[in-house]
Formats: structure tokens, C-alpha cells, sequence
């Protein structure tokens, strides 16, 4: 026993000098890629379902580093979150979307929404707002075209700074969507506190409804409720099937994305499918 100990010992000791060592070169990958501007965006179409228009584009953070080959948002975002690059990455990538955006309303007849993520980090930052609006001045961006998504994770239930981020950026006139919604833990009645305009149901609801989980699989329902009763839009994500996407319309949900309907595209192919 007392041998068995001892490795288990020197696994765990190795196992997290591993993911110390995985989270330096992440970090060193995204220093990097800063300086060499090694980040683009992939656009991902998001669908009316009444009339299968798209109504707007979520834009989606890539890095083209070596170093950071085959590591994707989901795990770099999180580094740079407990690093503090995010400011500069969340920056970069409000800049980019809002030049794009404009491009693709002056050359390409768009009139939907740009969709950007921020960090829930954003949401303890009080400069954060006058960013947002300074940039919106910059490019001449109609706030309204313009939607930032936050994950619903990161809203600390009453934290006053996170409160206060919202509603000033909700006055900035740039529309607010929780993000991931379902997976966090904000009790319902609180939703009346926060200045949403959307809510996205996350990928793990979409993808049990035709699973047989039937617990969880009534959330999409629940979800699309709530969302009535507040007056709010519902953005369904991950539709992988012709299946969940003609249940979520029969269920009133307003738009949605996923691989059945458009994968994330590069700029140039965005500007195609914009054109059929
Ligand atoms: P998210 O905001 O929930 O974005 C949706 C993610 O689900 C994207 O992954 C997208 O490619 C993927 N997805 C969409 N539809 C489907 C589908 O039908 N099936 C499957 N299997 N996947 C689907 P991605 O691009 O890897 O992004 C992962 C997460 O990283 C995002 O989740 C978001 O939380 C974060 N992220 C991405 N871009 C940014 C950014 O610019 N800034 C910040 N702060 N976070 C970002
Ligand atoms: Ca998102
Ligand atoms: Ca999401
Ligand atoms: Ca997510």
C-alpha cells in the first residue's frame, strides 16, 4: 500500500507539472501572438428561424501561432483570463469585429448584428464601458448592430461592479446576451435585475434533446419560457440536426446556430454565403 501511495504520489506530482508547463506555453503562445498579430476571427452565421435569414454573425477567436496548434478559444481564453491578457486579447477582438462589421454593411448590404464575446472579466473592469463606446465612435458603429455576449458563468449574483458594467454598457445601446445559458446558476428571478436582451441556450441543451436525458432535455423548454415571460429573444446553439432545429422552431425559438446550418467561416467564405 504504502508503494502504491508513493506512485500515486509521482503521478499527480508529474501530472501537474504537466499542466504548469502546458499553461506557460499557452501563455507564451499568446504573448507571442500578440506581438505578431497571430489572432483572425472565424465568423459563424446566426439564422431567423421563421425565414432562415442570416440575422447576425458571431465572431470567434482564432490563433494562427504554431505554438498553439490545435488549442482553441476554450482552452486559451482561460489562461489569458487568469493571466490578464484578456484585456488586450478582448481589445483585439472588439477592434477587428467592429471593422468588419462596417465592411460588411458599406460592401455587402449587411444589416444584421455583429455578435462579440467578452470575458466575464470586462465585467469587474469599470473602464470597460468608455472602451466599448469610444470604439463604437472610432468606426462610426451603430451600437445597435452590435451585441456582446457574456457567459452567463460570470455573472456574480449581487455583485454591484458587474451590475453596473451591464447597465452602462446596456446604455450604450449595444444589446446584451447571456451566454451558455442554462449552465449557470443565476436563479431566475434574478434575470429581472440584469439588462439582457438575449439569451443563448447552451450547446449541451440543444444536443440532449433528441438524447433520451430527459431531465435536462426539458431546459430548452424552460429556457424558451423564461425567456417569453421576460420578453426575451432566444438564441439556440449547437444545432447539429435537422431534428432539434425543426423542434426549436416549433417551440417559438427565435434564432439559431450550429453546424447543421453553417459551420464558423473564414471572411471569405462568410462573404459567399452572404451572396447565395
Ligand atoms: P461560445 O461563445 O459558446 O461559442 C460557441 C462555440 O461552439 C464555438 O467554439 C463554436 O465553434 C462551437 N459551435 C457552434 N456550433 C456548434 C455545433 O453545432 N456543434 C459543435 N460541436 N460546436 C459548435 P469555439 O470557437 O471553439 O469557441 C469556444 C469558446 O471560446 C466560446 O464559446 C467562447 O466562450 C470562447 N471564445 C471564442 N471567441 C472568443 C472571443 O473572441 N473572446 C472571448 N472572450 N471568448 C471567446
Ligand atoms: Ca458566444
Ligand atoms: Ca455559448
Ligand atoms: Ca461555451
Amino acid at each position: 500500500a504504502k508503494q502504491n501511495g508513493r506512485n500515486c504520489y509521482k503521478f499527480f506530482t508529474q501530472e501537474i507539472a504537466e499542466t504548469i508547463k502546458q499553461r506557460q506555453k499557452i501563455e507564451n503562445g499568446l504573448r507571442s501572438s500578440l506581438e505578431n498579430h497571430q489572432f483572425t476571427l472565424a465568423f459563424m452565421p446566426i439564422f431567423n428561424c421563421d425565414n432562415d435569414d442570416i440575422v447576425a454573425i458571431e465572431a470567434l477567436l482564432r490563433c494562427k501561432a504554431p505554438e498553439l496548434e490545435g488549442i482553441g478559444p476554450d482552452q486559451f481564453i482561460p489562461v489569458a483570463e487568469s493571466t490578464g491578457l484578456i484585456k488586450e486579447i478582448d481589445l483585439w477582438v472588439l477592434e477587428h469585429a467592429l471593422q468588419r462589421l462596417v465592411v460588411l454593411q458599406q460592401q455587402h448590404n449587411f444589416t444584421g448584428k455583429m455578435c462579440i464575446n467578452i470575458s466575464g472579466v470586462e465585467l469587474h473592469n469599470e473602464n470597460f464601458p468608455p472602451l466599448v463606446k469610444r470604439l463604437l465612435e472610432t468606426h462610426k458603429v451603430n451600437p445597435c448592430s452590435v451585441e456582446l455576449e457574456v457567459t452567463e458563468t460570470a455573472l456574480v449574483a449581487g455583485d454591484k461592479t458587474c451590475l453596473e458594467t451591464l447597465n452602462a454598457l446596456n446604455e450604450l445601446g449595444v444589446s446584451l446576451a447571456l451566454d451558455d445559458f442554462g449552465t449557470g446558476y443565476t436563479a431566475f428571478s434574478q434575470l429581472i435585475h440584469y439588462p439582457a436582451d438575449c439569451l443563448k441556450i447552451d450547446r449541451s441543451f440543444v444536443s440532449d434533446l433528441f438524447s433520451e436525458k430527459e431531465p435536462r432535455s426539458k431546459m430548452v423548454l424552460i429556457i424558451q419560457n423564461l425567456a417569453e415571460l421576460y420578453g426575451l429573444r432566444v438564441i439556440a446553439e449547437g444545432v447539429e440536426t435537422e431534428e432539434q432545429l425543426n423542434y426549436l422552431k416549433r417551440h417559438g425559438c427565435d434564432w439559431a446556430q450550429g453546424y447543421f446550418l453553417s459551420r464558423p467561416l473564414l471572411w471569405d467564405d462568410l462573404i459567399k454565403r452572404l451572396a447565395e
